[in-house]
């Protein structure tokens, strides 16, 4: 294809709001213009790319068996309704509303019309397991969509959603898929992070995001130096970092006779006085020691509590709301304690996790104070019966400690668990940091910031349950399916691919999802010039490769910085005097230095390249 031919408007200033390499490279190149605040048009070259990572997916997907169907973008309202979410989803889900008043939705995602499909074509289990995808624009109505197309407002996902008799066969269709992602990954020339997490709440059952390594990323993610290891900062757990007499070291928590033992030496609790102290700066200065020392007890507020706390302390009145099926416990809103070693931070959304709570945060001041009888900073596990105590794993290795006493001005020291208090829950609550252990192998964790391209997902009933989606098992029995679900981000995955793959002068694209393989750059498109350079496109072109011909009447100046710019893997260059000695000169765009080789193995040398980079992508 020649150049003059294709719209690439490639531009030489920085668009102001486009502070990340994609954003400002997808503009500059003249892949992408901006319609308004997060909505995106694909120019010609820019296209051509999307299309090559969506047929990635779809051969993947396709691989493993799953099938391609399009739907519609726009689904009815009630089926949002059905499924609860039209009242979940918020603001960020456009509704709408055509001539007859009805309600319909801009598919954020596509678990209801999907559902809703199945359903009314589902009824033996003979039909089952069955995986339907789509590649299909989405719409997420943003509060502030930024970095280009890294988090637009419409975008395109392929999403898939799997149906199953059983959680054996969902289980295979989600390892087929995690095997897929990684392929699909690879081929584009990125080096994702497969960050596994338990689903919670779901049931349990599990679920794997695939990041990359972004400094706007989203989310903060603990890897191990040593071992694969890698997980959300959310779920991330580490290694005890105390002694614990074998072989109790697998849980990371003391036992209780344990703890008694390790406390023999250690006085009896008592009083002290810490005149205005407050923090535990404070106290570690007023009792000349560390934070390690101290347990640091905080009071919670937790809404929508989905745990049974029937025979928590201090829950038997609690207030319940709209208990159903599935949720029996729903408690509008439950206080709690929880207590954590001074020197590390109790992670909210474990908590949260922990207590199957829909939000969790630190209460008001008037509430601590009715619920510990003590004014704030005061409170501790001793003799805290008002409401529950949960403690992290940490504070069960502490044998002689200094925490609040539940009255203005006073401590206790010597406090030691199993001695002096327990708990109404044990477990790990703790913000994993840069420096903790892992817990796999004991390596050095550190942190990075993630920003996530897919996710692979145990769905469960959900679904299938709120939407009455039921089959007939081998014995004729009315059964519901389980679903799991798939999503990659098209536009992301992309966006992702330049931030990987560039330098100074512009992209840097992988053989794969190149929008041509080879741009053929004349010095003066006439002559002998342009008769060698025609030839060689057309010739390559026969070899299956897609090629650009700089056909401009430009200077090589301008030519050389378009081709770095737009970043088509390989140059060649064609000019008069290197031609007149049937040679031209050769240039992959990740190096500095071209070679000149003879005109009649250009060809050759071309595809065989090509060819080699494609296959290393598939491996
Ligand atoms: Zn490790």
């Amino acid at each position: 294809m020649n150049y003059s031919q294709l719209f690439i408007p490639t531009l030489r200033e920085i668009p102001a709001d486009a502070v990340i390499a994609s954003h400002r490279l997808m503009f500059r190149a003249g892949l992408l213009r901006k319609l308004s605040n997060g909505l995106f048009a694909y120019l010609p070259l820019g296209f051509r790319s999307f299309k090559k990572v969506e047929n990635i997916i779809r051969e993947e997907m396709d691989a493993i068996g799953a099938l391609e169907i399009k739907p519609t973008v726009i689904v009815p309202g009630e089926l949002w309704k059905e499924s609860g979410r039209w009242d979940l989803f918020g603001d960020s889900l456009l509704r709408l509303k055509n001539r007859l008043n009805n309600d319909f939705v801009v598919s954020p995602t596509a678990e209801e019309a999907f559902t809703a499909i199945v359903r009314d074509e589902l009824s033996s289990y003979r039909q089952l397991p069955l995986t339907l995808y789509q590649i299909n624009t989405k719409f997420r109505d943003e509060i502030r969509p930024r970095y280009g197309v890294m988090r637009g407002r419409e975008f395109v996902m392929k999403d898939a959603y799997s149906y199953h008799a059983d959680e054996a066969s969902l289980d295979e269709t989600y390892q087929a898929m995690g095997r897929a992602y990684r392929r699909i990954f690879k081929r584009c020339g990125l080096t994702v992070i497969p960050v596994k997490a338990d689903s919670g709440a779901m049931g349990g059952s599990g679920s794997e995001e695939f990041m990359v390594e972004s400094e706007i990323g989203d989310n903060t993610l603990i890897l191990c130096k040593d071992c694969d290891y890698a997980a959300n900062v959310e779920k991330a757990s580490c290694a005890a970092d105390y002694a614990l007499p074998e072989p109790e070291s697998a849980d990371s928590i003391m036992s209780i006779e344990n703890a008694k033992a390790a406390a023999a030496n250690t006085p009896p609790y008592e009083k002290i006085d810490t005149p205005d102290v407050k923090t535990i700066d404070d106290l570690c200065a007023f009792l000349k020691t560390e934070p390690k020392n101290f347990i640091k007890t905080l009071i919670y507020r937790a809404v929508n509590v989905e745990l049974d706390l029937s025979g928590a302390p201090g829950c038997s009145k609690l207030e319940r709301s709209k208990p159903s099926k599935d949720a029996p416990f729903v408690y509008t809103e439950a206080f709690f304690a929880a207590a954590i070693r001074g020197d590390l931070d109790i992670n909210e959304v474990k908590l949260a996790s922990l207590l199957k709570a829909g939000e969790v945060s630190l209460t008001c001041d008037a509430d601590v104070i009715r619920l510990t009888n003590a004014p704030v900073g005061f409170a501790g596990p001793i003799g805290l019966t008002e409401i529950p105590v949960i403690i992290d794993k940490s504070v069960s290795a502490m044998n002689d400690a200094v925490t609040g006493a539940l009255e203005k001005d006073l401590h206790y020291r010597h406090a030691a668990y199993g001695r002096d208090f327990t708990s109404w829950m044990i477990e790990d609550i703790r913000t994993v940091k840069a420096g903790d252990r892992c817990s796999l192998c004991g390596g050095e964790l550190y942190i990075k910031t993630g920003n996530e391209l897919g996710h692979i997902f145990k769905l469960g009933n959900k679904y299938t349950r709120s939407m009455n989606v039921t089959y007939l098992d081998e014995n004729g029995k009315s059964q519901i399916p389980v679903m799991g679900c798939y999503g990659v981000g098209v536009d992301r995955t992309l966006a992702s691919v330049i931030e990987e793959h560039h330098d100074e002068a512009g992209i840097i694209w992988p053989a794969s999802v190149a929008p041509f393989h080879i741009i053929i750059v004349p010095i003066k498109y006439a002559g002998e010039v342009k008769n060698s350079a025609d030839k060689l496109a057309s010739e390559l072109t026969k070899a299956g490769f897609e090629v650009l011909l700089d056909d401009r009447d430009e200077r090589p100046g301008v030519k050389f910085n378009d081709a770095d710019l737009t970043g088509i893997p390989w140059r060649v260059v064609i000019g008069e005097k290197g031609i007149a000695q049937k040679k031209v000169e050769i240039k992959h765009r990740r190096d500095k230095e071209n070679r000149m080789i003879d005109l009649n193995k250009a060809v050759i040398e071309l595809v065989k390249n090509i060819r080699d980079e494609l296959d290393q992508l598939k491996k």
